[in-house]
């Protein structure tokens, strides 16, 4: 039996400083301002009490290259992903974000040194179409294999512990600190706790 020492790594809010972004975003356009603390649900609309057309607007600003290669990274992450590919994983980046932004994101990748050997394109919200495009269902990503998982979405989290068995870190975010309470899915706070988790913290 071989085993899998590919490691799923999730690109907005785990590599990147995307809600932060979108909150520039916000005050920016429709003149709101919101702490970081008040993102208490994923659904930006509701938490930030945007109009539907609002909501669209933003995404479609926040998917432009100019302002996806203006996100900031996040703290340690890309030291820790050169330990764990000096170890020997290997990381897969899997993100959310529409087929449209793969250019800018592979740019962002490359500006600020993130190790990687795959990028995904997995329609995690149902929010685009895949027929046609790089980008995959999340039935899809179902066949692939993974030892791990970084991710701090509540309904990506799920999907991963339940329907493919695969232990993940949630990274601790205003937006998934209510729900899941799964035995292969764990909290923590930084980078460098998650670091420290592995190998033992795989839980399987
Ligand atoms: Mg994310």
């Amino acid at each position: 039996m071989s085993i899998t020492k590919t490691i799923y790594i999730d690109m907005d809010d785990v590599l990147c400083h995307t809600a932060r972004g979108c909150l520039t975003i916000i005050e920016r356009e429709f003149g709101k301002q919101i702490a970081f603390e008040q993102l208490t649900t994923f659904d930006l609309g509701q938490a930030c009490g945007l109009r539907a057309e609002e909501i669209a607007e933003l995404f479609r600003i926040v998917h432009q290259p100019d302002e996806l290669l203006r996100l900031e990274p996040m703290d340690g992450a890309v030291a820790v992903l050169n330990e764990w590919m000096a170890a020997g994983y290997e990381i897969a980046i899997v993100t959310g974000r529409p087929p449209s932004t793969y250019a800018a994101s592979i740019e962002w990748l490359a500006r600020y040194h993130v190790p990687y050997h795959s990028f995904v394109v997995v329609d995690k919200y149902r929010r685009f179409p895949t027929d046609n495009t790089i980008g995959i269902t999340l039935a899809e990503l179902a066949n692939y294999r993974f030892c791990w998982a970084v991710e701090d979405s509540l309904t990506m989290a799920e999907y991963l512990a339940k329907q493919m068995k695969v232990s993940v870190a949630l990274l601790n975010r205003p937006w998934n600190r209510a729900g899941i309470d799964h035995p292969i899915v764990t909290r923590y706070d930084h980078w460098p706790e998650i670091a420290a988790a592995l190998p033992n913290g795989l839980g399987r």
